[in-house]
């Protein structure tokens, strides 16, 4: 019996594994694909407090080595049901907590066009800092309007011969600063106002068709498309403990409690204004001290 088994090895998951360590508590982390979430897509951070630049991956595995030091268990097994009792099962075995924390996050989302899929590692990619480096002096296209997708232009502009910048609207959603550091570079071409249609190639990608606004198709010869449209929470498969809101994320009254006695949100996966690392790691620490004092209770 662990006192709290955390679903999600990423930033909020492993917070929480911190604090209910500290408190002195048996803890297990449960983790389908690898530590760090999407922190680990960051090719540096530089917004989060008393630390003026670091690498994604580096914190993540600083995180990750802290929550092991202090004797955390973290099995990579993928979690299939949690039950109202708190039994949470995965793809190897059934464990038993006192409490429960979800910590899912979310996954990247899919232009869901034909051969997305298909070409997935053959020139589809959904991280820039993990695949940039394979497309050195290449033609790459980078496909949308958020802190990522800009991110990711002024990562692989230094890499690649030419970046596109591709956005369905005018505006970006992400910061200006981006931009405008953006527009300093001389090998990023912008194409707003259109979508990406099409995705051509035998092998690998090949070439991209782009559609603007007037619905005119524009076909771009590239080596890599980089899809950065933002997440979707990957929830399903708790719905019979949580509530969801129409787009997948859990809701929560307080942005700790779900419906389920014990069972507990942090991080990207619940309803909440702002999703980034800060509000994660608060979220991982909210959540632990919470559940330890209602189940010492
Ligand atoms: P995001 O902010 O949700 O942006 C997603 C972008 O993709 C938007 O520009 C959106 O267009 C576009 N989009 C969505 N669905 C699309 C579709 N089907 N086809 C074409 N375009 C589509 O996602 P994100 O950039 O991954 O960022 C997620 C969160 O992490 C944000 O809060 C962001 O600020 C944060 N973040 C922060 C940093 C940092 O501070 N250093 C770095 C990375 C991410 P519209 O704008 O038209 O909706």
């Amino acid at each position: 019996m662990y006192d709290i088994i955390i679903v999600g090895a990423g930033p909020a998951g492993l917070t929480s594994a911190l604090y209910a360590l500290r408190g002195n508590k048996k803890v297990l982390v449960l983790e389908a694909k690898n530590y760090g979430g999407q922190i680990l897509n960051a090719n540096k951070i530089e917004n989060y407090p008393g630390i003026s630049s670091i690498s994604g991956y580096d914190f993540a595995t600083n995180l990750y080595e802290q929550v092991k030091n202090l004797g955390g268990e973290v099995r990579f097994e993928t979690v299939v049901k949690v039950n109202d009792n708190r039994s949470v099962v995965t793809n190897k075995e059934t464990y038993f907590g006192k409490s429960v924390i979800l910590a899912t996050g979310a996954e990247n989302r899919k232009l869901n066009i034909e051969n997305e899929n298909k070409f997935i590692g053959k020139g589809v990619s959904y991280c820039a800092t993990c695949d940039g480096n394979f497309f050195k002096g290449k033609v790459v296209a980078v496909n949308g309007g958020g802190n990522t997708a800009l991110e990711d232009a002024l990562y692989l502009s230094d890499i690649a011969e030419s970046v596109y910048v591709i956005h369905r609207r005018e505006e970006f959603r992400g910061e200006n600063r981006y931009v405008e550091e953006l527009k300093k570079k001389k090998n990023i071409i912008f194409l707003l106002n259109s979508t990406v249609t099409s995705l051509l190639g035998n092998e690998k990608l090949e070439s991209i068709i782009v559609t603007d606004q007037n619905r005119e198709e524009t076909t771009l010869k590239v080596d890599a498309l980089f899809i950065a449209i933002g997440q979707v929470p990957k929830n399903e498969i708790f719905k019979n403990v949580v509530d969801v809101d129409e787009k997948g994320y859990i809701l929560s009254p307080d942005g700790v409690h779900t419906k389920t006695p014990f069972i507990y949100v942090a991080g990207d996966t619940r309803v909440k204004i702002l999703r980034q690392l800060t509000t994660a790691v608060s979220d991982g620490s909210v959540a632990a001290v919470v559940a330890m004092k209602e189940i010492n209770e």
